[in-house]
């Protein structure tokens, strides 16, 4: 990784408005960009892709994949990442900034109800219990070994609303709270705070390993030795699997490898498997080392919803900077 080597997290009052702007929304765009990038090739083994797509790989928006979706769209990941969206710039447009876990439950069974073509186990019998009466802060299954990455791909929001180095105990809090209603498991939740941590660093101006030092800091035992390891271990590849760990380790590695968001989600969807959700992981993560403008437009002229994304990304940003008192 060459770019943004510079730590500029002391300076962050300082650090222009726009740049932190163009990483917010580059977070809540990349996850989208990754995963519709990656729903061609979810479920195929990186070798079928070759195969299929010649030695680069899948670099292109396609649609198709498994639930032959149209070119551009985005799957599970982001239509769930949008129900947190929306809830959250509700409720900062309401002046109650933050996390309201009903508000997103509610958000969440509309969408299950809608009947989504693809939806992760963990997240279908969880919002069927959503559904059936349980409150939201406990739907989610709390089995240690329920540990799939259905609440890390679609945690960004958080990060963009509580980016300012002032609220990161507000942004641990509502990272852990916004994938309660599907996810309980300490691993599964705590994702999503070193997901957000390094989402927060980078939009600040930090580099990769200072936001990666911080993530380590601000989460539990578990993932602060699983983070530990992988990084004594040289910071390997970890597959692209289902699981919140191999995901994110996955995302980091592939972030940390490359020089550019484009060459960041083409290696994560180009390990196939759940190709989808690790290009949203990555990102979410890349969308805020590098920003909206670093994302190709090739893709982003294609993806659906793109506005909206953009509106609202642009709209959370500002409420967490108002909260601040550091607007522009
Ligand atoms: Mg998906």
């Amino acid at each position: 990784m060459i770019s943004n080597n510079t730590d500029n997290s002391q300076n962050t009052n300082t650090f222009a408005y726009n740049i932190r702007l163009d990483r917010a929304k580059g977070s809540i765009l990349g996850l989208a960009v990754g995963d519709a990038l990656g729903s061609t090739v979810e479920f195929t083994t990186p070798e079928q892709i070759k195969a299929r797509y010649g030695l680069s790989g899948q670099t292109e928006m396609r649609g198709g994949g498994a639930f032959n979706w149209p070119v551009g769209h985005y799957t599970d990941d982001s239509q769930m990442m949008l129900c947190l969206l929306e809830s959250l710039v509700s409720t900062g447009r309401e002046g109650r900034a933050g996390l309201d876990v009903d508000d997103l439950g509610r958000r969440f069974v509309a969408w299950y109800c809608s009947g989504p073509p693809d939806m992760g186990i963990t997240t279908r019998l969880a919002l069927a219990r959503l559904k059936a009466g349980t409150p939201a802060a406990l739907s989610g299954d709390a089995n240690p070994d329920s540990q799939a990455n259905g609440a890390v791909m679609r945690c960004a929001p958080v990060a963009v609303l509580w980016h300012r180095p002032e609220y990161r105990p507000e942004l641990v809090r509502d990272s852990l709270l916004s994938a309660a209603p599907t996810h309980r498991s300490v691993i599964a939740v705590e994702a999503c705070v070193v997901a957000n941590i390094m989402i927060a660093e980078l939009i600040e101006g930090a580099s990769f390993d200072t936001a990666l030092e911080r993530a380590k800091a601000r989460t539990g035992p578990e993932w602060r030795a699983e983070l530990e390891n992988w990084d004594r271990a040289g910071r390997p590849h970890r597959g692209n699997t289902g699981w919140a760990l191999s995901t994110v380790l996955t995302a980091l590695h592939c972030v940390d490898t490359t020089s550019s968001f484009e060459e960041a989600v083409i290696k994560a969807v180009n390990g196939g498997h759940d190709a989808d959700t690790v290009g949203a992981v990555t990102g979410e993560i890349a969308g805020a080392l590098y920003g909206l403008s670093a994302i190709p437009g090739r893709w982003l002229e294609v993806l659906q919803d793109r506005e909206k994304f953009i509106e609202l990304a642009t709209g959370l940003f500002q409420i967490g900077e108002n909260l601040s008192g550091a607007g522009e």
